[in-house]
């Protein structure tokens, strides 16, 4: 077993939000572990004081220990990810700037620890929250300087503390500056990253759906046909297929206009799909006919669905401007059984509904089995 894995289940997590937190975690605890180390390597070459490097190693690890506790039930306790981060990242530039006050020959390093404690905060903050993290940083490190130059002198001496907070400063700065531009523009990335998922979803539509009835096209029944047809060659369950044809419509939009026409095949439609099943695909097939694939159904069941729905259309009003019209249609069922191509059962529906017009129209007609 490799001895990292105990720390990488550590820093595991299925979710990606927790996850990135807790690799952030994990750089801070060796940041923490890289100060500190220096620090007990001070005190024990008597530079540092010992009771002082143990206070700061406490206030690291249990400050590590509360991050990391606080990542892990973040989802629970409904802490949100920018609230852990900066957190962590002002109790990190306050454990490194006591660092720094305590290093005494070595404090130098903790400046670019500093610093790149606010690259890593700055990943994933907004550009507020790095202008107060930034902030934050150089005042306290001015203000640590200032005391050790004052109380301190001979280890801190003023003029070589001035340079280290002019390049600190300087340096906090710069980096808060492009952490920001960073930010605006992972802030750009991901409305564009929105803006192409919903474009996808609108293509997906126009590739799938009619515009005018919004039912499926007849490119995704085509595909809709193939799947159940594979699907059935396992289950070996009957299935249906109907031709719905709407009765004189060339008359409807004569009389009415093409407007009221396209009211009606919307009013079909919706009146359609409220008497099929979850299961059931309805298609605009082209122009003023429909395809229904009824996936599990036999004949009998299918026609009573049909029933339903030529009951439905027929018996309601679709006109406001004239509330007694009517529109119906004529409709070719066949059953489609195993071992026959899509198109011989289309064929087979297509020629009973052609048998319905013939018989008078606003009728089922079942195709006999071949
Ligand atoms: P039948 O009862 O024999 O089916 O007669 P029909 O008039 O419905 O049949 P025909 O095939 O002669 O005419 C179909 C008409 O449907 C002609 C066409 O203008 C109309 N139509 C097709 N698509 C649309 C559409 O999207 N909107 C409108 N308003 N009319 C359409
Ligand atoms: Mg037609
Ligand atoms: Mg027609």
């Amino acid at each position: 077993m490799s001895p990292l894995r105990p720390f990488r289940r550590m820093v595991h997590s299925d979710d990606a939000g927790v996850r990135r937190l807790l690799r952030y975690w994990a750089l801070g605890l060796m940041l923490y572990l890289v100060s500190l180390s220096m620090l007990w390597f001070e005190a024990w070459a008597g530079v540092a004081q010992e009771q002082a490097a143990m206070l700061l190693t406490i206030a690291s690890l249990a400050g590590a220990g509360l991050a990391y506790t606080a990542i892990r039930l973040s989802h629970a306790l409904g802490i949100s990810a920018g609230l852990l981060n900066t957190s962590q990242c002002l109790y990190a530039l306050s454990c490194i700037t006591a660092a720094y006050a305590l290093l005494g020959p070595m404090r130098g390093v903790t400046l670019s620890i500093l610093v790149v404690v606010l690259v890593f905060g700055g990943f994933s903050s907004t550009p507020r929250q790095i202008r107060v993290m930034s902030s934050y940083a150089i005042v306290v490190l001015g203000l640590t300087i200032l005391w050790k130059s004052r109380t301190d002198p001979v280890r801190y001496p003023p003029l070589e503390e001035g340079v280290h907070f002019i390049l600190a400063a300087t340096m906090l700065g710069a980096v808060a500056y492009l952490a920001e531009l960073l930010s605006e523009l992972r802030k750009k990335l991901k409305g564009r990253t929105q803006e192409l998922a919903n474009a996808l979803v609108r293509i997906e539509a126009m590739a799938t759906r009619d515009e005018l009835t919004q039912l499926f096209n007849r490119r995704y029944m085509m595909e809709a046909l193939e799947r159940e047809r594979a699907c059935r060659e396992r289950s070996g369950q009957s299935m249906c297929i109907a031709i719905i044809d709407m009765d004189h419509f060339k008359r409807l939009n004569d009389s009415l206009g093409h407007a009221a026409g396209d009211a009606a095949l919307r009013f079909f439609a919706d009146r359609a799909l409220s008497t099929i099943r979850p299961s059931d695909t309805l298609a605009r097939w082209g122009g003023e006919e429909f395809l229904l694939l009824l996936p599990e159904t036999g004949l009998a069941e299918a026609q009573a669905v049909l029933e339903r729905m030529r009951r439905l259309v027929g018996e309601s009003a679709w006109f406001e401007a004239d509330a007694s019209l009517r529109v119906t249609f004529s409709c070719g069922l066949a059953e489609w059984p195993g071992g026959m191509t899509a198109e011989s059962a289309i064929d087979a529906a297509d020629k009973a509904m052609y048998s319905a017009k013939r018989e008078g129209r606003n009728r089922i007609a079942v195709a006999r089995a071949s």
